[in-house]
This record gives structure tokens, sequence and C-alpha cells, in this order.
């Protein structure tokens, strides 16, 4: 396996792999991985073939990050990171530094962003002003340096893998993405590195996510609910929780991301909840 931190170096060699006609299968990530993300590289394996190429990239993205939010504190470890991906067979990790993604970011210097304006208002990006500019930017640049054939994305963020694909097919990048289920702590909670944040009273109360979406599965079998009585319901399960804060509730099309006013079998559900200071997102076909 191959350390690569230098973007041109990155490209160079994506190019040499494309003259040669080798497949190669993307994972990008912020590092400090845990089972989702292994998920991810192995669906990524299946897409490259034995004689295919693994890319992972870690990078902590200080653009899609709101000035009030986690980046510093945001878990970092390179170290295991890099031996998890040599254990699940990954050919290259690219992990860049700030200076070499975004030169002069912080004087000012960088100013080139990749931005799609529909999908991005609502839901994660009502909510986190600019988190999306930052993700279709860095996704861009990565595509751009990698030359993926295929890209791998997770569930876990629909909203951005909707994005990510329409921004695929807008701007023309080469690249099939891949949506890839997300992966749940036996009690349901989705991992994510964010959950490190959590200490155990919260990390209880957080299982009030998945409870949610499995509520609201339940509701809809026995029939079509509107969106404004489900909202409701599941403003108050959350609110049981003394250590949660609804952020968001969303009813809406799993394609389009268009909201329902009717909520039933197969709509898509979405939801943000603060537990203490960490917010933590889940999302689920109803
Ligand atoms: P992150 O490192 O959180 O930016 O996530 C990198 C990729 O892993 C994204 O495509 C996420 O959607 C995906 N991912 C994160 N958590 C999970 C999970 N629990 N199950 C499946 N995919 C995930």
């Amino acid at each position: 396996m191959r350390l690569i931190r230098e973007p041109s170096v990155m490209q160079r060699l994506a190019r040499r792999w494309q003259r040669q006609g080798i497949r190669v299968a993307f994972v990008p990530t912020m590092g400090y991985l845990h089972e989702g993300h292994l998920s991810l590289i192995r669906v990524a394996r299946r897409h490259a073939g034995a004689r295919g190429i693994v890319v992972v990239s870690i990078y902590v993205n200080p653009t899609q990050f709101g000035p009030r939010e986690d980046f510093t504190r945001y878990p970092r470890d390179l170290q295991r990171d890099l031996n998890l991906c040599r254990s699940e067979g990954v050919n290259v990790v690219f992990a860049p530094d700030d200076e070499a993604m975004y030169p002069g970011l912080h004087q000012g210097r960088y100013s080139t962003y990749v931005v799609e304006e529909k999908l991005s208002a609502i839901m994660e990006g009502a909510s986190r002003p600019g988190h999306f500019r930052g993700v279709t930017t860095i996704v861009a640049k990565l595509f751009h340096l990698v030359l993926p054939d295929v890209a791998v994305f997770g569930a876990k963020d629909w909203q951005q893998a909707a994005i990510i694909r329409r921004m695929v097919a807008d701007l023309n990048f080469p690249v099939r993405i891949v949506v890839a289920p997300t992966v749940r702590e036996s009690d349901g909670l989705a991992m994510s590195s964010r959950n490190t944040y959590l200490d155990p009273e919260e990390r209880r109360q957080a299982t009030v996510l998945f409870r949610a979406l499995q509520y609201a599965r339940q509701r809809v079998r026995q029939g079509p609910v509107p969106a404004t009585q489900l909202r409701r319901a599941v403003a108050r399960l959350v609110a049981a929780e003394p250590l949660a804060r609804l952020d968001y509730v969303a009813f809406f099309d799993s394609e389009t991301l268009e909201p329902v006013r009717e909520v039933r079998a197969g709509t898509h559900m979405a939801l943000a909840v603060f537990i203490g200071r960490t917010r933590l997102i889940d999302n689920a076909r109803l």
C-alpha cells in the first residue's frame, strides 16, 4: 500500500493508470475509519476487481465545516487508518494537507468553489450554511486528482450522495457513483466518527435517531400519515431524551429529495439531532 500526500503525485499516478486502462475505485473519507468506511472499501474492491486499484482519501476538509463547528476537534489518527486500509487491501491512501489542497486558503487566496444550487439548500444545507459548497468542491477536486471510474459513498449521508450524483451529471464527470448501505452498531446507532464525542449517557440517548426511524416506519405500515403529524410525533419522541434536541426531521422522495405532504411506505425520512453538543444525522427509506 502506498501513502501519497502530494496532489501532483496523486494525479500523475492516476493518469498513468488511466493510460494503462486500469480500473480505479475511490472512497473519499475524513478518516478516523470505522466499519461504515470499511464496508465502502469492500464495495470499492468489488467494483475495481482484483486487478483494479482502490484509492481511499483521508482528509478533514476545512471548507465543509462552519466557523462554529468541530473542524479542529474532529478525531484524527492517520496511523490507525493506514493499518485498517492496509488490512482491507487498499492500494493507495491519499492524505494531503490543507496547504496542498487549498493553497492560501487562510490568507484568502483560494477562491474557486463548486456549488450545487438546489438540493444543497434544504435539510443539512439549511442547518449548515456552506457545508455542501465545501463538499462539492472537495469531491470535484479529489475526482480531478484520483480520476476514478467508480466512487463509493455511504447512504448514511443520503443528501450528500444525491448532491454528488447531481454534480457528476451536471458537470459531466466520467465517474459512476455507487451508494452503499448504512452500517450500524448493534443497538441501531449509525456508525460515525463523531460518535467518539459521546459520553456514556449521551451514547445511550443517541439511539433515539434510530428509534425515531423505526417508529415512523411502523406508523406508515398502517397507512399514509400527514407529514406534519409524523413530524410532531418524532419531535415528542426525541424530546423524551433529556440530552437530545431535534434540529430537523424531513420526509421526502428518495431520488429527488422533494418534500412530501403525505408520508407512506417508501418515503424517505432524515433527521438531525443534537445529543449534548454533538450533532448526529440519520436517514432511512420507510
Ligand atoms: P466521513 O468520513 O464521515 O466523511 O464519511 C466518508 C464516507 O463514509 C461517506 O460517503 C459517508 O457517507 C460514509 N459513511 C460514514 N458513516 C457510514 C456508515 N455508518 N455506514 C456507511 N457509510 C458511512
